[in-house]
Order: C-alpha cells, then structure tokens, then sequence
C-alpha cells in the first residue's frame, strides 16, 4: 500500500468518524425518469429526510447528469422507480453511481422496487423500499447515520401502513418550466404542476403494476398537504395540475374536496386527471363538478376493445362500458384520453384493425397518442398475470435486461406488426409528425399485414385535437437509447 492510498483511508476514517458523530450525511435522491412531471417521491422523501436533519440532493436524469461533485461524499444515494422506463434506466445507471458514489449505501425504492429487488441487490442495491416509502427510508438513513453499516436490511421490503404525509419539499428539483407542459389544440401552452392526491389502488387489474405492491389498497394524502402543494407550484408558474393518481375516483369524496378547494383557491387553474372506466361510469354525476371546477381531460387505461381481453386483464369494464364513459365525458364537456395495451398474446392482427377503427368511429384519433397504439404487455416479476392458468407457457424465462417475461405471439406476422409500429412513432417523434399523419401510417401497416388494401381515412372521423401533455402517458414502453445513455 503506498502512503497516498494509506492517506485516503486515514481521511475516509475521519469523514466515517464525523458523519457517525452526525456531524455530516449527505444523501441524494434520484429519480431516473417520471414522464417529465416534477416527482412527488422525491420531493416527499425530500420533506421527510431535511425535517430530522438530514442535508439532501436531488438529481432528476431526466433533466440533469449524475455529477461526481453531487456524489462523492454521499453517504446514502436512494433512487425512486415508480414505472418500468425509470427501473431500466435505473439498472444501467447503477454501475456509474456506484464509481461516483464509491462511500454511498444504496437503496432503490418506488413501485418497482420489491418486483424487481432479486436483480436491483445483484447490481449492488442493499436496501429495497416499496408502498409508503418514507418511513424506511428515514430509519434507513437514522440507522446510517447511527454508525449501522446497513448491510442487513431491517425496513420492510412493503410498507403499506398509513404514514403522516408532509408537504412535499420541492426545493431541491429542477424549476417547473424545465418539465412536461400541457399544450392546448390552438398551440398555446400551460405550465405543469404535478400532484398526488392518493397511492395505491383498490382495485386487483391484472397486468398493472400497482397490484403487487399495494394488493387493493390506497393511501390518500391529506387534504392540506395536497393544497399546500397545489399553492407551492402555483406560486412557481403551474397553470395546469396533472393529478398523478393511479386512480383519482378510488377515493371519489376525496378526489371533490380538493377539486373544489382547489378551484376555490384557483378558479384560473385548469387540471387533467386518471379515472377508470367504471368509476367514470359509477361515479358520473360528478363529471359535471370536474367540469365546473377545471378539468379539461380524463385519461382512462381501456386498454381494449376486445372483451375477452379485457376479461383476461380483470379490467371490470367491457368495450360497451367504455364507450357508455366517452360519452358520460362528452356529455360533460370533459375530453377524455384513453390508453391501450393492444399487443397481448390475446390479440390479433383483425383485432388490432378493429381496435384502429373503433378510434375512427368514436372520433379518438386526435385523443390517443401514437406510442398508446403500439404498446407492448408487459410482464414484471410477480405481474398478477402469471396466475392466470396455463399463462406461464405462453412466457419465455425471465429476461433481467427487460425486466420482465417476454413473449412472442402465436401468429409471428403480430409481432412483426408491432415492431414496425413502434418504429414508425420512433419517426414520427423525430420528424415532429401529427398524431393524424401518423395514425394514417398505421392504418396503412396494419391492413398491408393482412393483405388488405386501405380504405381512405376521412379527416372528419380523426376526432377534434384536444389539449394534451407534452410527454404522452405510458407505464411500460421501452426506453430509448438516449435515455439508456442519458446519465
Ligand atoms: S389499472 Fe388502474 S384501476 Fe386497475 S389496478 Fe391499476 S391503477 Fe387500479
């Protein structure tokens, strides 16, 4: 050993020495990707972390690059994944924030985090936090900072029970006009706040990533947090509140009292929200007072216009319902932007031709985004998909580099269709395309892969353009190259 590396150890025992005294932890939350919404999860940890002391750094790698001069001297480096695209990033990202953050105590937490925890430990993660993360977060960071090497996790891998939210510390994040805007159909453009008004859900879908984690339960953030939040981004600029929920109707009383102290305090804040078709349906005498207090959209995961999938999926509404809550929204004056998983083992080219014309015949071209048309199931470690019967042999084994069980479709021209699919949106992203223009390709590719010639599109069935996110809504497409890269 010579004496420059015997230097280094005597200084690294003196800064272990003062940060057990307590007199420096430095901790640095990560978020690899949230759709370009300013994260609530690391603005809440943020909260929970500086009240008992703790000096705290945020990187968002969607805006910003991991930095030696952030992460030299971080004791504890705790990275959120709250959607698959983040937990990729997160997976190739790990080995470079451990050669940055060589004295750093891993933790990942989020949604993905307990799913995916076998192969996050294996890439050096030591400490795995999913449901309401914040208490183990913070024994996490009491106990290091305690002298506790950590090496043995002691938090629970899911902590479901209610926690005391506090209002979210939003300090340490990028400025709001560096994320997602919403863009109006004559061009203009609002600034982005994001809120989580609730967690979890009570619902049991099978193929959604929530279920695992939270198993029909859902954590509501008390209304004072809520609207102090709400104030903290109005007061930075937000003219638009995207409401984050996986659900907003699963506490539906709740969900009224902050639209309406919201639009109370607000009356110029305009907000989009996530409600289920049968909620939507359910609850629909409430459409109205969304309306009234701001709502310009709802986006609704239909996922389906074939029954039978929708079945298989334990989705609880039928391709009648969806369209009985389109036109609930439209009776209210409310868009509403649904989403789909149209390539599923179930489906099939004449399916996806049906599901194309549906979006004609309801006038919801100009509502979907390209990249909802061509997504892929996904099936993560632990997906509530695997106990469907005989589903298991439709999978090939477990792929950690996707994180999750491929599958190829029956019908090999399916898969072809997809892939060519996805490529065309990866385009028509990069040539500024219209989501008309590039709905007109995929009409064309997807009656070519049967052998059909197209019928011409009518530009009056596309449907009226209607405001929409910058960053469209998706949980489970893969991520780019870039944004593989990114960090
Ligand atoms: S898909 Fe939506 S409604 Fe179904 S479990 Fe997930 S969050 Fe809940």
């Amino acid at each position: 050993m010579d004496s420059r590396s015997d230097c280094c150890l005597q200084e690294g025992a003196a800064e272990d020495e003062r940060d057990a005294a307590g007199a420096r932890f430095e901790l640095v939350l990560i978020n690899p990707y949230e759709l370009g919404r300013q994260p609530f999860a690391l603005a809440e940890a943020a909260a929970w972390l500086k009240q008992d002391g703790f000096e705290v750094r945020c990187i968002d790698l969607s805006l910003q690059q991991l930095e030696a001069k952030t992460l030299a001297s971080a004791r504890l480096v705790a990275i959120y994944v709250g959607m698959h695209t983040a937990t990729r990033i997160a997976a190739e990202a790990l080995a470079r924030i451990r050669a940055l953050a060589p004295r750093a105590h891993l933790c990942v937490y989020g949604l993905y985090a307990p799913m995916n925890q076998e192969l996050l430990r294996s890439l050096g993660v030591k400490t795995i936090l999913g449901g309401e993360c914040e208490p183990g977060l913070l024994s996490l960071a009491r106990r290091l900072r305690a002298g506790e090497s950590g090496e043995a996790q002691s938090e629970p891998v899911v902590h479901l029970a209610k926690i005391d939210f506090l209002t979210p510390d939003r300090s340490g994040l990028p400025g709001l006009e560096r994320y997602a805007h919403l863009i109006l159909p004559d061009g203009g453009r609002k600034k982005l706040g994001f809120i989580e008004a609730s967690r979890g859900c009570k619902h049991l879908c099978r193929h959604c990533p929530v279920v695992p984690v939270y198993q029909g339960k859902f954590r509501v953030v008390p209304l004072p947090v809520v609207m102090a939040d709400i104030a903290q981004q109005v007061e930075a600029g937000a003219a638009h509140i995207s409401f984050g929920d996986p659900d907003f109707f699963n506490g539906s009383t709740h969900a009224m009292k902050v639209v309406a102290a919201m639009h109370a305090s607000y009356p110029m804040l305009s907000f989009d929200a996530t409600i289920k078709i049968q909620h939507l349906i359910a609850h629909a005498g409430l459409l109205p007072a969304l309306k009234a207090a701001g709502c310009l959209f709802i986006t609704a995961a239909v996922e389906s216009v074939d029954d039978q999938v929708l079945r298989y999926l334990a989705k609880n509404h039928t391709r009648a319902d969806f369209e009985h809550a389109l036109q609930l929204c439209r009776d209210a004056g409310i868009d509403m932007a649904p989403t789909f998983v149209p390539f599923t083992p179930w489906s099939s080219l004449e399916g996806y031709l049906e599901l194309l014309r549906s979006l004609l015949h309801l006038k919801l071209v100009e509502a979907v985004p390209p990249i909802q048309l061509c997504i892929r199931l996904l099936v993560p470690a632990g997906s509530w998909l695997l106990q469907l019967p005989d589903f298991r042999e439709l999978l090939a084994p477990f792929d950690a580099k996707m994180l999750g069980y491929p599958w190829r479709h029956a019908d090999p021209r399916v898969d072809a269709l997809q892939q060519s699919l996805q490529a065309l949106v990866a385009q028509g992203d990069q040539r500024g395309l219209a989501r008309s223009e590039v709905f007109g390709q995929m009409w064309q590719l997807a009656h070519e892969a049967l052998g059909l010639a197209p019928p011409p599109l009518a530009r009056a069935d596309f449907g009226e353009p209607m405001p929409h996110l910058s960053e469209p809504w998706y949980c489970c497409a893969e991520p780019t190259e870039q944004q593989l890269q990114s960090f």
